[in-house]
């Protein structure tokens, strides 16, 4: 065959569907994309202006208007912007694909560097189409002796081209809705897809509604009222809907904590102060603002939700980006501004961009920065936040190495002596009860029989009831060498027992035996200590790794691994305590066999009791037999 290059067309009306239904999923895009693109024409102006290729008219103020009509079922987006020739339309309009955008930062990169453009793939302009069954451009360039254009499209494939009535510079967009589009002519609707996309655009936004201006006008030509200041009074001056400059772009030495708490409270209707933030602003070697806000909880166990916003050249784009954002981070509150992310079609483009791995480095950084920095200099506030933003950092150095390596040394512990500890600090201060074990407690109330032991014995645990503090321990475990956590029901230390107190072989075969045909679970095994506590008859323990393994299947999978995993549960009776030599001395004592029994049941349910919560029928058991041994009392 004879060799044969080329390039392949694209017939508009077969790649017009899938634009159309495809490319953007949500149906408001297409006023972010309109409002854009109005937001584009004025920078581009106002850089005209500045590098002198245009001059601007004095007096000139620069804004957006968005006029929605019931009546007439039409959007328009008015910009006073650079207008485009016919020669423009025919080029950027026409040519599906073909990026203004881009072409215009082609053409003046030398001349200036702000960017501030936010087109980028010339695919913007045709989500009109989404929600339109005609799209009219009226437009009327800056260029001297311009004459003024119309474009009309029905269904964007085909278009016609006119003169245009419009006399002032810039550019109207018309969309004449289809009934996919109407909803947008509710002036609620369209005010808070405007509020949600431009809050912080650069120029200020207007919404007018026609229909209702229009219906106004016919009431007060109906019924004049006498004596009506309010028909004849001034209109209001509408306020615009965005805030032109919003606190991030501002440098962060000429910000007050006031504004950074007010920023939050708009941003994120969260009326609970933020502990504290982080505003990022770096140009070199890429562009990123923002301000990440670290929340606090508003009760014990609200589990943290963040929402991290993401903005492109200070127009919204998404919440929660995960391909951007290390996933840990949206824990956070906060807006981030990232012009150089290619961010205005597909996620799927993000994951392999270069920029990206990089932005979510430095972010990761400037957050392990801020908490050391806290740790390392504010300790008292450090601790202070340490309940709120704890289970952020533990997630963090679950799911991020580098994040660990950064903030390793400033992790700390609630411990049940009050107060916080390293984890330095604890195995310090321990080393003389146990080396290298952390005792922790998961649940305050139920472990407090433990704790109280602990606290008699001036020994020390850490409390650690979060869902995430499974995986933290044992990512701790793999960073320390032998280190290892222990859950304070798990063993009883050697400084909990009292010093030569051997018990005589048959004693402690005795309860053995007792206790097993009491019990009777094979798996349970039984202990005898002399506790220097004397007051508790029992305890039960739970080997830390059985019980971890099963936390673990029963988090992964649901699966039953019951069996494979056993409980192994140890019940330690104190040889110390009054009740258990009683019932030594009753051994041979035939005729009080019953009670022996009784309160050998009653010992082990106090001791499973104080370790967990019952089981339905071993509760009514308890409650039964403890009205039996109150009547025997009596
Ligand atoms: P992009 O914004 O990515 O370049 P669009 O499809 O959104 O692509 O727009 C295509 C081009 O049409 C723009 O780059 C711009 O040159 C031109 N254009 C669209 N809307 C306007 C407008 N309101 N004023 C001036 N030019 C516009
Ligand atoms: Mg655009």
């Amino acid at each position: 065959m004879k060799h044969e290059s080329g390039s392949i067309s694209i017939n508009t009306e077969n790649i017009f569907p899938i634009i159309k239904k495809w490319l953007y999923s949500e149906k408001d895009i297409f006023i972010r994309e309109l409002v854009s693109n109005a937001s584009d024409a004025i920078s581009k102006m106002k850089k005209l202006d500045a590098i002198g290729e245009a001059e601007l008219p004095e007096g000139n103020k620069f804004e957006i208007k968005v006029v929605v009509n019931k009546n007439d079922k039409t959007i328009k987006v008015i910009d006073n912007g650079l207008g485009m020739t016919e020669e423009e339309v025919k080029k950027y309009i026409n040519q599906i694909a073909f990026s203004g955008a881009v072409d215009f930062l082609e053409k003046y990169k030398d001349k200036s560097d702000d960017g501030q453009i936010i087109g980028h793939f010339g695919l913007g302009f045709y989500s009109a189409f989404m929600v339109s069954q005609r799209v009219q451009i009226d437009t009327l360039s800056y260029q001297k002796d311009a004459a003024a254009v119309r474009w009309v499209s029905d269904g964007g494939t085909e278009f016609e081209m006119s003169d245009s009535d419009r006399n002032e510079r810039g550019t109207t967009i018309t969309l004449y809705l289809s009934d996919d589009g109407l909803e947008f002519t509710d002036e609620y609707k369209m005010r808070t897809t405007l509020e949600k996309y431009f809050a912080f655009l650069p120029y200020e936004l207007y919404l007018e509604d026609s229909a209702k201006e229009e219906e106004k006008k016919e009431e007060n030509k109906e019924e004049p009222k006498e004596g009506d200041d309010q028909a004849n009074a001034e209109p209001k001056k509408p306020e615009p809907l965005n805030d032109t400059k919003p606190l991030w772009l501002k440098n962060p030495k000429d910000c007050t904590d006031e504004e950074y708490k007010q920023f939050y409270t708009k941003v994120f209707h969260d009326f609970n102060e933020p502990l504290f933030w982080i505003h990022l602003n770096m140009d070199y070697p890429f562009n990123l603002k923002g301000i990440l806000y670290f929340p606090k909880l508003k009760h014990e166990f609200e589990t943290m939700e963040g929402q991290i916003k993401l903005y492109y050249n200070q127009v919204f784009v998404a919440d929660n980006i995960k391909e951007v954002i290390p996933e840990f981070l949206l824990l956070l509150k906060g807006v981030l501004d990232c012009p150089d992310l290619p961010l205005n079609v597909s996620r799927s483009f993000l994951q392999n961009d270069g920029y990206v791995n990089k932005i979510s480095t430095h972010i990761t950084k400037k957050v392990a920065d801020k908490l050391t920095s806290l740790f390392e200099n504010d300790r008292e506030n450090y601790n202070k936040y340490w309940d709120d933003i704890n289970p952020f950092v533990k997630y963090g150095c679950v799911r991020e190495e580098k994040f660990y390596d950064r903030v390793k040394d400033a992790l700390i512990f609630k411990s049940t002596k009050g107060g916080y500890t390293t984890l330095k600090e604890y195995l310090e201060n321990n080393k003389e009860k146990h080396e290298n074990k952390v005792f922790y407690v998961s649940d305050e109330k139920q472990q407090a029989q433990y704790i109280k032991l602990f606290n008699e014995n001036g020994m020390e645990a850490v409390i650690l009831t979060n869902m995430i503090d499974n995986h933290f321990m044992s990512l701790l475990e793999s960073k320390g060498s032998g280190l290892q956590f222990n859950r304070i029901d798990a063993d009883i230390s050697a400084s909990m027992k009292q010093e030569n107190t051997g018990i005589p072989e048959d004693n402690v075969s005795y309860l053995e035996n007792l206790f097993k045909e009491t019990v009777n679970d094979e798996k349970l095994k039984i202990q005898v200590e002399s506790l220097k506590n004397e007051t508790i008859p029992a305890v039960v323990l739970l080997s830390e790794q059985s019980r971890r393994m099963q936390e673990m299947s029963k988090m992964f999978g649901g699966m039953d691994m019951g069996h494979m995993f056993p409980k192994e549960q140890t019940l330690v009776l104190n040889s110390s305590n009054k009740l258990v030599k009683a019932l030594l001395d009753l051994k041979d004592k035939d005729e009080r066999k019953d009670d022996v029994k009784l309160v050998s049941e009653h010992i082990y349910d106090l001791a499973m009791m104080s370790h967990q919560t019952l089981e339905p029928d071993a509760m009514a058991k308890f409650i039964q037999r403890s009205n039996e041994i109150l009547m025997k009392v009596l």
